[in-house]
């Protein structure tokens, strides 16, 4: 799943449901479905299940004050194969290098994780990989801002909109 979050600077929570937990990465421009976009992803604690159903305006002095909406979500399937063994999501992320197909309602197909530098300077790349999924014109952010629970845009969530 994926929030989109108005925090003091605004980004993307991209969050995959990993051993009981969501393990999460920080997109501060967003996930792309153009092949050509690397996307810094920096790594995040992981949160609980339940925030997957988090939207509404989180008050100030609270943790991921501003406000936020749900931005995708659906299921994920882990396509890495270290050495031609399928492995889980767990291993891969360990690895530093999943391959996944997501199946949301805006991000489809096949998509990839990859861990980059190390000690304090570590941090990620999301990559859409190509397929019939990709699309090499637009932007799916700007094209569907919209919350996929509640249709409304992170404006109207702030502004207190039902
Ligand atoms: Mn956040």
């Amino acid at each position: 799943m994926v929030q989109k979050h108005a925090a003091t600077r605004l980004h993307y929570d991209f969050r995959l449901e990993v051993a009981g937990v969501f393990r999460s990465w920080a997109v501060p421009k967003g996930p792309s479905m153009n092949p050509r976009e690397r996307r810094l992803a920096v790594p995040v604690e992981d949160h609980t299940l339940g925030w997957g159903n988090v939207e509404g305006v989180i008050a100030e002095g609270e943790y991921g004050e501003g406000a936020v909406i749900v931005w995708d979500r659906g299921a994920y399937r882990c396509l890495s194969e270290p050495g031609g063994e399928p492995a889980s999501m767990e291993e891969s992320l360990e690895r530093g290098l999943a391959i996944f197909g997501l199946d949301g309602e805006k991000l489809r197909g096949v998509f990839r994780l990859r861990r980059v530098g190390d000690g304090r300077d570590v941090r990620w790349l999301l990559t859409k990989l190509r397929d019939a999924e990709a699309e090499w014109e637009g932007d799916i952010l700007v094209e569907r801002p919209e919350s996929v629970l509640t249709r409304r845009t992170i404006e109207e969530v702030a502004r207190g909109a039902r």
